[in-house]
This record gives structure tokens, C-alpha cells and sequence, in this order.
């Protein structure tokens, strides 16, 4: 009896403990969940839920990571899976114990969310450890923080609550790889969510995220008639260099006002002083998803107007090839391209369109999608900079008959 006491005692602690660590996990998922199907337009539908599985919550993984704040981080570009990247800046490093292993992971802030007041404290942790694509994700899973959970220089890592990328469930979305710092080899945490093994969507297209023109880009656009060039915005200038790296929006196809862009950019791309293949909306200053590419492999070379394009496959295959920039005075480099893509666009009337592309006219179209995600060409060659590539030439010949398109 006395034994028996003397277990309930120090056991009813430890019970009490792992059951609201059960219930608080399973509260965290499902509200989770619900807000991802609310969605018509969110990563997961209904018939998709019974899919999505966990490993059993623990409590060895919660742990107390000591923060070391980072100070004077430049901004950088953390490539996504769709073959894009967005803007982040390192924030601290985590450093804690798990199964006797001193590990460390990096928390970032989101350059875009920090502007935002609902997420301005948001920490997002994305890593990797030995269960990905075996028992988890294989693209990574992620964690997020809170910069008001940091107590005396600590926070508490829930490992239970590490969550697959959207893109685990749909194609569409623009899912961040964890950096390399971010990778723990040797340890297998088998926490959280686990391999996503249902059926993938394809993202609806979400015509009701488009917006209008603002006023400050009405005046843009108003300054003067039709018949007139647009300023070409450079990376010399700061407040210029902002409009270009900051990402777009896409544009309401009914805007009034779309014509006029659109006349105003054909001319500034075919200006003979600066004559250039393609333009888009933030080289002359207005952050929509708008953009002109000449048509290098159609007869007679035309230029196209394009409302909201995105990429949405990429070749593997590679080509390497010299580019300049409207907006970046004087200097060509060789930049790194995907030889064929898939675009997707809307047409004047609202429809989404798609259509497969290859050779320079792929190439064009790459260096404009890029500008609207504030991504310019310097920034591709540092990112393959990091990124081994084998040369086909003593494996496969390619060819192409004479006269067809510029490869
Ligand atoms: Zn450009």
C-alpha cells in the first residue's frame, strides 16, 4: 500500500503532464488543419484530411533552446521549391539538447511578414533531420516561433508541432528549403508531422487576391498620355532598388487602367536608346503582375503583354546564357536558366491560360517573372553559384532543325 502511495504520488505529476501535452498538440493540429480547409483556396481539402498523420506526441521532444541573437544580419534570398525565393533575415540561433546531442537551428524573420503588423514577431525555424522522406516530408518540415515566447534569452522548441510545407499537399505554393545550417544529420526526430502519402492538389487560381492599381501607381500611369516612355527604375537608386526587390501582386484583369500600362511599357521596352526583350511592372515602378516578352519563337518576333504569369514547372535541364537588365546599368553575365518552362496566366477576359515555352523565349520569360518576385539576375547567379552542375556535352548531343527558335 504504502508503495502504491508512494508511485501515485510522484506518477500523478508526470501523467497529469504527458495528457495535456496530448491534448495540446492534438487542439494546436486541428485548428491547424481546420484553417488550411476553411480555405477554398488554402493547400488541403476535405477528402484529404484522413491523410494527414502524426507521430504520438512526446514530451523528451519539447526542449529549452538558449537563444544567441544575431545582430546586423544582411538580408538574403532563401530559394523556395517552385524554383523562386524569398527574403529573410537570420535572426538568432537556437542551441539546445536533444537525446543527449547539442544541436542548433537558425530562426528567421520573413522580410515581407516582419512589415506586417500581425507578424512582425513571427520566427519561422524550417529544417531537416534523418526522417525526411523516409518517415516525413521530404522536402523539410517547418516550425513556427514567436520572438514574445523568448524568456530570459530562452524559448521552449516543440518539436510535436513540426508541420509539413503546403507543398507536401498541392502544387502551387512557394515553399521554402531549409538552408544548409538548418540540416541535422545524425539525429532522427520522430516528432510532429509525418510523410504526407494522399493525393496532391492543384492550387485554384485565386482571381479575388487581384487588386487594382493604388493611387500611387494611378499617378504613375497618369503622368503622362499614352504616347509616352515610362522611367525605367535602377538599382543605383535606393528608393528605386526597393520598388524592384519588393515582391508584386497580381492585377485585376478588368482594371481600367491596364491598356494605358501597357502602351506606356511596350514603348519603354522598344525604346532604341535602350532597347530591351521583355519588361515588368516594377522596373517603371508599379508592383503588379504584369509583364512584356518579346515572342522570339513565334513568326515576325512579336511583343506579348501578359497579366499575373507565374512558372509553374521548370526543365531540369539547364542552360547557360548571357543577360542584361533594363535596370541594372551596363553589365551582362551569364546566368543559369531552366531551357523549357510552363507558364500560366490570365487572358483579357479572366481565363487562365497555360502554355509550355522553350529556348531564349523561356530564358525571357524566367528573367521577368523574377522581376515580381524582387528577384533580379545577380541574385540567380549567386544562388547557382552555390549548386554543382554537370555539363551534358560528352553525354548527349542536341539538336534542333535549322531555323525553328533561338535554343
Ligand atoms: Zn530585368
Amino acid at each position: 500500500m504504502k508503495t502504491l502511495l508512494y508511485l501515485l504520488f510522484f506518477l500523478s505529476p508526470l501523467l497529469a503532464t504527458s495528457q495535456s501535452l496530448e491534448q495540446e498538440i492534438h487542439d494546436y493540429r486541428n485548428k491547424q488543419i481546420q484553417e488550411m480547409v476553411k480555405d477554398e483556396f488554402g493547400p488541403l481539402r476535405q477528402n484529404q484530411i484522413g491523410y494527414v498523420t502524426f507521430f504520438l506526441p512526446k514530451q523528451d521532444y519539447v526542449v529549452t533552446a538558449d537563444v544567441e541573437p544575431l545582430f546586423n544580419e544582411p538580408t538574403f534570398r532563401m530559394p523556395t521549391y517552385d524554383g523562386t525565393s524569398n527574403e529573410y533575415k537570420r535572426f538568432g540561433v537556437l542551441h539546445f539538447e536533444l537525446h543527449g546531442q547539442k544541436l542548433a537551428l537558425t530562426a528567421y524573420q520573413s522580410v515581407a511578414l516582419f512589415q506586417n503588423p500581425t507578424y512582425k514577431n513571427h520566427l519561422f525555424v524550417p529544417f531537416m533531420d534523418n526522417t525526411n522522406g523516409e518517415t516525413s516530408y521530404e522536402g523539410g518540415r517547418y516550425l513556427d516561433l514567436s520572438t514574445t515566447d523568448i524568456k530570459d534569452g530562452k524559448i521552449k522548441i516543440d518539436f510535436n508541432k513540426a508541420y509539413n510545407p503546403y507543398c507536401a499537399y498541392s502544387n502551387g505554393y512557394r515553399c521554402p528549403q531549409p538552408p544548409k545550417e538548418n540540416i541535422l544529420t545524425g539525429i532522427t526526430i520522430d516528432a510532429g508531422e509525418k510523410k504526407y502519402k494522399g493525393p496532391k492538389n492543384e492550387r485554384n487560381v485565386n482571381k479575388n487576391i487581384a487588386k487594382n492599381f493604388n493611387e500611387n501607381e494611378k499617378t504613375i500611369i497618369n503622368a503622362a498620355d499614352e504616347n509616352s516612355l515610362m522611367h525605367v527604375y535602377q538599382i543605383t537608386e535606393n528608393s528605386e532598388l526597393a520598388v524592384l526587390k519588393k515582391p508584386s501582386e497580381d492585377i485585376n484583369y478588368n482594371d481600367p487602367l491596364i491598356d494605358k500600362l501597357a502602351a506606356r511599357m511596350l514603348l519603354t521596352v522598344k525604346n532604341p536608346e535602350h532597347a530591351g526583350v521583355g519588361i515588368a511592372g516594377p522596373q517603371v515602378g508599379i508592383n503588379k503582375n504584369v509583364i512584356w516578352v518579346q515572342r522570339l519563337d513565334k513568326k515576325e518576333e512579336p511583343f506579348e503583354f501578359y497579366l499575373n504569369p507565374k512558372i509553374i514547372w521548370r526543365s531540369k535541364l539547364i542552360r547557360n546564357g548571357s543577360e542584361g537588365c533594363l535596370s541594372i546599368p551596363e553589365i551582362r553575365q551569364d546566368v543559369k536558366r531552366s531551357y523549357a518552362i510552363k507558364l500560366q496566366h490570365i487572358d483579357r477576359k479572366g481565363q487562365v491560360k497555360e502554355e509550355l515555352i522553350e529556348g531564349f523565349t523561356a530564358v525571357i520569360f524566367q528573367h521577368e517573372v523574377d522581376h515580381l518576385y524582387g528577384i533580379l539576375f545577380p541574385d540567380r547567379i549567386e544562388e547557382s553559384s552555390k549548386i554543382d552542375y554537370v555539363s551534358l556535352k560528352d553525354k548527349v548531343e542536341f539538336q534542333i532543325k535549322k531555323e525553328t527558335i533561338r535554343p
